[in-house]
Order: C-alpha cells, then structure tokens, then sequence
C-alpha cells in the first residue's frame, strides 16, 4: 500500500465511522418518533399481499410511471441507487489499492456491462429531475409551483450528491483505464474507456476518485442523520415501509380511498354504547394521538407536491396544501418528540402526564411545541389552522397521487373528530346539517312523509320493500333524491329507465334515512353511526334470507353508494351496491334499454370524487353517455383518475367558501371550455354544485348540467317531457 492508499483509506475509514454512527442515531431517533403513535395493529394482517405490492409498486414504480417522464427518470435514479451502492461498496477496496475491486462479481463482464448501463441511465435520469425541479421552482416567473413549501435545498443537495457520485464512478473506471487496470471490455464499457481516454495516467487515480466518490456518499449519510426530517432524502428508506403497511394492500389503486378507517382508542375501534371521553381516544388531539403508521406517513413525505398539484382547495387559493399540512404535522412531531420521549404529553383530562423532575433538562423548544394546540390560528399557535381543516372536501387527489401512499383523508378526518366531538369547534353554518341529521334523519329538515313525492306522477307504480313479494334491486333513493328538486329528477329518470328495462326494484320510502356520509366526513362519528346502524337494520330486514350476492342495492348518489358499498361493512351489514351508472351500463349492454335519438350538442362528463377516485367507476358512465349520444364523449383536461372536485365533498356542501376562488366555478369554466352543451354528472352534489357555477356565470341558457341517467333517457324515450333543467334546493 503507498502512501497516497494509506491516506486514503484512513481519511474513508474515518468519515464512513462518523457518518454511520450518525446513521444509527437519526434510525433510532425515528423510529422512537414512529413508535409514540397508537397502535394499529390491522396493518400487520395480509403479509403476502403487503409483501408483493410493496414490490410491485416499488420496483413496477407503478404510481410513479403515472407521470410519464418523471416516472421514468425516477426509476432509473431508484435503480441506480441500488445497484450503484455496489460501487459506492467497490470504493471501498479501491481506496486500498487503485487496481481494486469487488470480490467475485468485480470480475464480472456482465457486471461491468449492468453497472455501465446503470450510470448512465441513472445520469439521465437525474439530469431530467435536475432539469423538471428547476422548471417548476416556486420562485420561477408567474404560475403556482408544486414545489411551493417544499425545502429547496434539500432537493437540489439530494440530486447534486446523485449527480455527483455517478460521476466520480466513471472517473474511477478512467482512471484504470487510463493506468491499463481495467479488466472490461471496450464494448461493455464505452463510456468508461471514453472518460479514460482523456484522463491522465495517474496511478494513484483510482483510489484518490474513489476517497472523493465516499466522502460525497458519506456526506450525503451525514446531513440527512442529522436532519431526521428530510423526506426527500429519507423516503428511500421509508418508502418501502409506508408502502408495505398501506391501508388496503389489495386495493389496485387509492389504499387511503372508499371507506374512512372506523374511530379507534388504543388500536380498538370505538364502542359509542360504552365509550368515554375521559378513557377512550375521540379522534386526534395531538400529534401522538395519531397512529404510528400516521407518524410513518409524515415522515415518509417526499415534499414531491404532487397532492399540492391536484387539490382542489390549493389550486383555488384557500390556505390547506395536503403537502404542506403533512410537512407541519412531521415537523411538528419531530420537534415535540424529546419531551414526549421524556414522559411529557397530555391526558385524555388534559392533564400534563410528566413530573417537573422529568421535564427538568428539556429544552424550552421542545417544551413549547408540547403546549402548542394542534389545531389554532397563527395566534393561537396552532400547528393546522381551522381555515386548513375545514377546506378539505375529501375529495382524495392527494392520496391517488402521492407516490409513497401517504393517507391524508383519514388524518384529516381523524382531526376534524376531534374538533367536532369533544371541543363543538367547527364551521357555524354545518350546526343546522347535523341537528338535521339527528332530528329529522336528512340534511335537509324535510319531512321524513314526504321522501316518497317523487314518485306522484310517474305513470307506473314504484313499490316499496314489503308490498313486493320479490325484487332484484333495492334501490336507495337517497336524501338529495327525494328531497332535492334537481336530484329528484333523476331519480324519477332512474326509476323510468329501470321500469322500461323491467328490472324488478322497490325502495324503502319513509323507511330509508341519511347514509351519514355528511355526518362522517364532517367528524361527527356519533351521529354517523346513530344513522348507519337504523340503516343497516332496516336494509338486513329487508333482505332478510338472503345471501350477500342477492343483497343488490342500487344507488343514484356516489356518497350513499361508497358508504353503504364500503363503510355499513363495518356495523355488519354486507350489501351488493351499484351506481346507478353501472346498472343502467349494463342494461343497455345487454339491450335491456335502446337508445333510439342520439342526445346531440356535444356532453362532457365530471367525474364525481366519490364514484370515480373512491370507487374507480370511471367507465360506466361514460358508455352510458356515449351510448345515448352515438358518439364519444368531450373529456375535460382534468378527468378520470385526475378529475377536479365539484367543491361540495367532505360536508363542504353544507359550509360556506369564503376563502378563494370558488371550486365549482373553476371547474365550470373546464367544462365550459370544451364547448359541450351538456355537462353530464353522476352525483346529486355535484349537479346542484355545476349548476350553481353555471348559473353564477348567466350561462344557463347556453349550457345544461344534467344527469347521466336524464341524458340516456331522452334518448331511450325522446318523447318523454324534459325539464330536468332549473330547481330551487328544498329549504333547511
Ligand atoms: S382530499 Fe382533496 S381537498 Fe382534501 S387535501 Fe386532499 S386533494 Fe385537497
Ligand atoms: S404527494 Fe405524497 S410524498 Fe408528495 S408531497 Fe404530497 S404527501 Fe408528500
């Protein structure tokens, strides 16, 4: 060993001794973080089926290739980490001796070829991120930023280290070349021959590159250890974590998507006949409060911006980004931890739970974040701001998007239970939705005698459950469509279509109640629950003796379809459900129903948040509506998977936005934009949502929200009367 070696290696072994036991330090540190969250146990079931899609989207990169050269940028710069950390391991061996290598493999022709390939696409593919990160700086010229809140320099840092050691591994391979050391064949290596073709033929080349080539690496071991919380450096690591303990492992797409999890205290979910808010958990108080797979998900966070990117209340200017609520709630976590970890934190009286002797050596920092309130205003200071909270419509853009499968809608939820159950805190105007819910079982206040109006004049008889021996179909009408004017027209056109089709179905009529979907996705768990369960008994009732397959439920309103299809699971009942979307597909597949007049004027279809990214019911609608026009359809840019909330999801129907621009109306202004006269929907919210905007606009003449099921009847009966235009929302 020369003297240059012994320099070398002293200065690779002394670097590469710090940065791993800072290594092992900042593991220790998140993982005690993770670990103050509440149980979960359900996300140990199913190991098989959490195993494979942890592979498949991981090494499928199958939620990234969602978008296209990002996707695949990110992939080769995956791949290239991986397989490049064999090089960064050769480093090592040729710190010693210049002529080193890896044992075994280092001899390897087809490893030279594989590892030659890897630098490059990995050069590639961070030049493109470089490049695709720069473009969209939030201090560019004009335009929101995906990136806007993201910390910037960890970013940059992250890709110029990557940048960096793919290429001090070329210049390794020159300098062999250059000093006839390299054992690889030029048409394996090119690139390697090429750089060494220009490179001086130094002896001590090799080892001095790869000494360079460690302390990047090395370097790069050390900031992120002694900065725990940047994700954009840590999500190599925990990437495949988050990914394996995601909700639904079996689910194809969107895992935090369909059902909210159920309120759990201590892993268990919640008992109302028992629970007590002094003993049991109602919702999240405080950043621990959380489950450890939460605190998993915040420190998981890549700052990518893609949720930023799609949500509908960011784009709109309200204050709530799904990054940057994430961002808080991980900063938040981690700088509340040592007192945590000390024995500090709140009961569930409010009650400090640490001595004074205990808190005795923390810092004041810490201290302070301890009393912070998870939720308050600047003033207050709040880690989320009220205004952030409750301009959430649950709409899911954040979850479909996010590469690591973060879970934002149930951390929201989780957040507003709290808000809603314990402190009574939450937007004025929703107060009348709930003492509707709970005292008249409708968000309306109507009359429960009157659910069963829309059916006067139909020129059939629609019978109820009870008055029919049998029927295949139990269609649920739904709040919205037997108390909404609008909705109430669908309706009327559903139950037209199925009569023509002679599909055998009856209602419940006085006997249906609100899903709860309202309830539930404002917080309010205990009301949602009240309604679910009168419900789910009388739906058990009425199918009584039948097994799940027969118990067949269509529904008109995407909310009732994801929570009786996804969420009544949970209180026992086990029901077949279909859109009505879906059904009337179906019946004009098997020619059951004939569309006779094209509908023409040109439709687009909006996609409603709870039946598409919820529920992944994108193309029946869309065969029904191209069935009834003859032709296709004239999609928004945003749709599908990417599909643009109408604004009213989440409760947000029965809260006021004052803050920003207006969601419905910017999305009225894509629909418009496509010159379509009819903007069809499938969801009674979204009508009264679409319409509004259009009408706000003083464009209801020139354009018409309608149903899909209203479009496809007057092409199946052009003789029946229209009108499914203008209403006026029942009264609360
Ligand atoms: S669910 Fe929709 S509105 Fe809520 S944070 Fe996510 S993208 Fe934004
Ligand atoms: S998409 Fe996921 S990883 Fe990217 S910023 Fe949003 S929460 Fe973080």
């Amino acid at each position: 060993m020369g003297s240059v070696q012994i320099v070398t290696t002293i200065l690779a072994a002394g670097i590469t001794a710090v940065a791993v036991w800072l290594a092992v330090r900042a593991v220790m540190k998140m993982t005690a973080v993770i670990r103050l969250g509440q149980p979960a146990p359900e996300r140990f079931a199913d190991k098989g089926a959490r195993t494979r899609k942890m592979l498949v989207e991981t090494a499928g990169h199958t939620r990234m290739l969602k978008w296209g050269v990002v996707g695949a940028a990110h992939w080769f710069v995956m791949v290239g980490f991986i397989v490049l950390s064999l090089l960064v391991l050769e480093a090592y061996f040729e710190v010693v001796t210049p002529t080193g290598g890896l044992p075994i493999i280092g001899h390897w022709t087809v490893f030279g070829l594989a590892t030659e390939i890897i630098t490059v696409l990995g050069l590639v593919g961070i030049l493109v991120l470089m490049a695709i990160r720069l473009q969209n700086r939030p201090n560019r010229p004009g335009g929101r930023s995906r990136f806007t809140g993201s910390t910037m320099w960890q970013g940059y840092f992250v890709e110029w280290i990557v940048l960096l050691v793919l290429i001090f591994g070329l210049v390794i391979r020159g300098f062999k070349v250059a000093t006839d050391h390299f054992e690889y064949p030029v048409w394996a290596t090119p690139v390697s021959h090429a750089v060494g073709a220009i490179l001086p033929d130094w002896s001590d080349g090799a080892s001095v590159a790869a000494l360079i080539k460690i302390v990047i690496s090395m370097t790069w071991l050390i900031v992120i250890s002694l900065n725990v919380t940047m994700g954009v450096a840590w999500h190599r690591f925990l990437a495949f974590p988050n990914i394996f303990f995601k909700r639904d492992p079996e689910k194809p797409a969107g895992s935090g998507l369909g059902p909210l999890r159920p309120m759990t205290s201590e892993g268990k979910p919640l008992d109302f006949e028992e629970a007590d808010p002094e003993k049991d958990q109602f919702g999240v108080a405080q950043v621990e409060q959380f489950t450890w797979k939460g605190l998993l998900d915040f420190s998981t966070c890549t700052e990518c911006g893609r949720c930023q990117s799609q949500c509908p209340a960011w784009n709109t200017g309200k204050p709530l980004s799904p990054k940057l609520l994430v961002l808080s709630l991980r900063d938040h976590a981690y700088a509340k931890a040592p007192y945590l970890l000390a024995g500090g934190g709140k009961d569930l009286t409010g009650e400090e739970k640490a001595t004074q002797a205990q808190l005795a050596h923390l810092d004041v920092l810490s201290l302070a974040e301890g009393d912070k309130p998870l939720i308050g205003t600047a003033e207050e200071g709040g880690v989320i701001d009220p205004d952030v909270l409750w301009s959430c419509t649950t709409c899911g853009a954040c979850v479909e998007q996010c590469p690591v499968d973060i879970e934002h809608v149930d951390h929201i939820v989780d957040m507003r239970r709290y808000q809603v159950l314990i402190e009574s805190s939450f937007p004025s105007e929703a107060g009348v939705m709930l003492r509707n819910l709970e005292n008249k079982g409708n968000p309306w206040g109507a009359p429960q005698n009157t659910r069963e109006d829309w059916t006067k004049g139909l020129d059939f008889e629609v019978p109820r459950v009870g008055e029919v021996d049998d029927f295949e179909y139990l269609f649920w009408v739904g709040c919205a469509g037997a108390f909404e004017d609008r909705a109430k027209k669908t309706t009327r056109a559903v139950a037209t279509l199925l009569n023509e089709a002679g599909v055998s179905f009856a209602i419940l009529g006085e006997g249906e109640t609100c899903s709860g979907d309202p309830a539930r996705r404002i917080g309010n768990e205990f009301v949602f629950q009240m309604l679910a369960q009168q419900n789910v008994e009388t739906l058990n009732e009425a199918f009584e003796g039948r097994e799940k397959a027969k118990r067949k439920i269509v529904a008109t309103c995407p909310h009732c379809f994801n929570t009786l299809g996804n969420e009544y699971g949970q209180l026992g009942g086990e029901f077949e459900v279909v859109h009505h979307t879906q059904l009337l597909a179906h019946l004009v597949s098997t020619g059951k129903l004939t569309p006779v007049q094209p509908v023409d004027g040109g439709v687009t279809y909006h996609d409603p948040c709870y039946l598409g990214r919820h529920n992944r019911v994108f193309a029946a609608p869309r065969e029904v509506l191209g069935d009834a026009i003859q032709g296709e359809i004239t999609e928004m840019p945003r749709n599908s998977e990417r599909s643009f909330c109408c604004g009213a999801g989440g409760a947000r129907m029965w809260m006021e936005e004052k803050i920003g621009k207006r969601i419905n109306v910017d999305r009225v202004e894509e629909a418009m934009a496509t010159g379509a006269k009819t903007v069809a929907v499938g969801c009674p919210f979204c009508s009264t949502m679409l319409n509004d905007g259009v009408n706000g606009k003083g464009a209801g003449e020139q354009v018409e929200v309608v149903d899909v099921a209203s479009v496809l009847l007057r092409s199946v009966k052009p003789e029946q009367p229209r009108g499914d235009k203008e209403s006026t929302p029942v009264a609360g």
